[in-house]
């Protein structure tokens, strides 16, 4: 990684250098549009993290930095404010109305959350062009060039600087974010909301934060450009303006930050050509061009679907992080601290009752168990059996139809999943669910996620690296339990599917759990793999931890629990310690002479 890594710098400092030097040595049509392509990149930076990384796609992302545009024009020519004053007001107006959009549309699901942005986008604009205040279609002019001690920007030479700095600390700002504790929950929002759920993050929560913080970054482009070019009108924040840095981060690459910038220049310089060319042969220019970037982003979408930095990345050859095997390794730190487990023999977990109907099916139909602290208790039964959804209820991600659960101290039946895995009750997944692009320390540190706090600004900011490195200890110390120190680095992917599994019990062990949920671990292991298994689970309840367990393998059960339930077609059949089960006549009977 220190090679990539080194790589990487020298990449960024070339490029750093390069746009410092571009104002000595370039005229001023480059400069200009070196500022546009700049204020374009900040909004399709937000783009990256909300559409690339989030999973939410947004056409409605001009009107945020109208807002913002706005809003300081407003504020700086009918009130004679001053400008700074304006970056305040344009911040504050443009993450309210991102936060009161987000909360109405963001619970939507499938095609139409991009639908109410197209909705929403379209409205505001048509908003700046109706406003008496705003100076209706023919806008806000006068607007104040920025002052900086003392110092005009008045010039575009000037603005440059600025427009590159602020983008430059907006990229650093994104980078920190993806490598921290809101950043991974950021990153595992693709794996969906149950994933989220289960280690005790709100995905509501988290896009909603999301969508602000995207939304932030397309303000501060709308103040700046406000600023630069002294006059706003309703045209460039409309929808298609949106669609334009929507084109932008899809262009450049959706999947680093580094594709905001490629794909905003590739943009702009695109649109600037054809603007001189188009005119000479045509008379309709502008209808050209929207065909000509309508061909471009189809082009796209069926050739280079990671954008330019994709294709880049294609061409290098570049395996990313995969071909490096290493531990996480930095100056110890305090662990994270740690939950009073609950005396051995005390019942941490009752089901009574419990029915799950899907529709005319009764999947879990009145059944009743309970587990004690310190024990690993097995849940058998032939496929079909329920013991999935069993699992499901008592997690508390599918809603029970009837019935008691109570978990510690708490009546949990209903409860939302998330609450429940912040009390300390961690699951796995018989169909797995990892982030497969993420490392294998990120996905165990995603499981971490409720006993810590940095949020976005602390992550951004970089004042979160104490806990981040306790978190990253704790992941690394979780790997190292399971037997894949050694791979920290490598992407969860590219694991066999039953080491995946085993890593989610990883991730659910960084949770600290007082009562582990594993639902069918030993699934695709080998034989060698399984024992080592075994004993990790014995050892964890040696520790203290409770154990419920579904799991196929008999051999590998019976060896392993201390009480069995057996399900059968809903119904729970009998219950008992291992022998007596193996003995009971029903049970051999639901699985027709086979394994038991
Ligand atoms: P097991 O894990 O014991 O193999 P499951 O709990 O997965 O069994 O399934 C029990 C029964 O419930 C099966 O008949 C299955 O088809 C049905 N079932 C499970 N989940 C759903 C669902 N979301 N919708 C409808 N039926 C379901
Ligand atoms: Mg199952």
């Amino acid at each position: 990684m220190m090679n990539g890594n080194r790589k990487r710098m020298g990449w960024i400092a070339l490029v750093v250098v390069v746009l410092a030097l571009v104002p000595a040595v370039a005229g001023s049509f480059t400069v200009s549009l070196l500022n546009d392509i700049g204020i374009g990149a900040l909004v399709a930076l937000g783009l990256v993290l909300l559409t690339g990384v989030g999973g939410a796609t947004s056409f409605g992302q001009a009107a945020f930095v109208g807002i913002a545009a706005y809003a300081t024009a407003w504020l700086t020519t009918t009130q004679g404010m001053s400008p700074w004053v304006g970056l305040l007001f344009a911040l504050l107006l443009t993450g309210l109305s991102a936060l009161a959009i987000g909360m109405l549309t963001l619970r939507l699901g499938g095609h139409f959350l991009p639908l109410s942005t197209i909705a929403w986008g379209l409205s505001i604009a048509m908003l700046f062009g109706n406003v008496d205040a705003l100076g209706r279609h023919t806008g806000l002019s006068n607007i104040p060039a920025l002052q900086f001690a003392g110092w005009s920007l008045a010039d575009p030479r000037s603005m440059y600087y600025l427009i590159w700095v602020v983008v430059g600390l907006a990229c650093l700002f994104s980078h920190n974010l993806l490598q921290s504790r809101p950043g991974r929950a950021i990153r595992g929002l693709r794996g969906g909301a149950t994933l989220l759920a289960s280690v005790g993050a709100d995905a509501y929560r988290v896009r909603l934060t999301l969508f602000v913080t995207a939304a932030l970054f397309a303000g501060l482009a709308g103040w700046l450009y406000a600023h630069m070019n002294r006059f706003v009108s309703p045209s460039p924040f409309d929808v298609r303006a949106s669609i334009e840095y929507l084109l932008m981060a899809v262009a450049g690459g959706l999947g680093q930050l580094a594709g905001a910038l490629v794909g905003a220049a590739l943009v702009l310089v695109l649109k600037n050509g054809l603007q001189d060319v188009l005119p000479m042969l045509t008379q309709r220019a502008g209808q050209l061009e929207a065909v000509a970037f309508a061909t471009l982003f189809i082009l796209l979408l069926h050739f280079a679907r990671g954008g330019l930095m994709g294709l880049l990345r294609r061409w290098t050859r570049r395996r990313a992080v995969t071909q490096d095997s290493s531990r996480y390794e930095a100056p110890a730190v305090e662990p994270l601290s740690h939950r009073q487990l609950p005396a051995r023999g005390t019942q941490v977990l009752s089901v009574k009752g419990a029915v799950k109907r899907f529709g005319g099916l009764v999947a879990v139909n009145d059944v009743s168990f309970e587990v004690n602290a310190g024990e690993i208790v097995g849940l058998i039964g032939p496929n079909g059996a329920g013991k999935s959804t069993m699992f499901n209820l008592l997690t508390c991600t599918l809603p029970m139809s009837a019935g008691q659960v109570r978990f510690l101290e708490h009546d949990i039946a209903g409860m939302p999943q998330r609450q429940v895995a912040r009390l300390g009750l961690a699951r796995t997944f018989q169909h797995v669910k990892l982030r497969p692009h993420m490392s294998l320390l990120d996905n165990v540190a995603l499981g971490a996620h409720s006993r810590t706090r940095s949020g976005v600004l602390k992550a951004g900011l970089r004042l979160d690296r104490t806990e981040e490195k306790q978190i990253l200890q704790e992941a690394q110390r979780q790997l190292d339990r399971i037997g894949l120190g050694d791979r920290a680095h490598e992407l969860a992917g590219s694991l066999p599917l039953g080491t995946q599994r085993i890593l989610e019990i990883a991730r659910a062990l960084a949770a600290d759990p007082v009562l582990l949920v594993l639902d069918e671990p030993a699934a695709g292991l080998r034989r060698k793999e399984k024992m080592a298994l075994g004993d990790l689970l014995r050892k964890l309840r040696e520790e203290g931890v409770t154990i419920l367990i579904v799991e196929h393998d008999m051999d590998f059960v019976m060896k392993l629990v201390d009480r069995l339930v057996v399900m059968n077609f809903g119904s729970k059949l009998v219950e008992g310690v291992p022998s007596a089960v193996r003995a009971d006549e029903r049970v051999q009977a639901a699985y027709l002479g086979s394994v038991v």
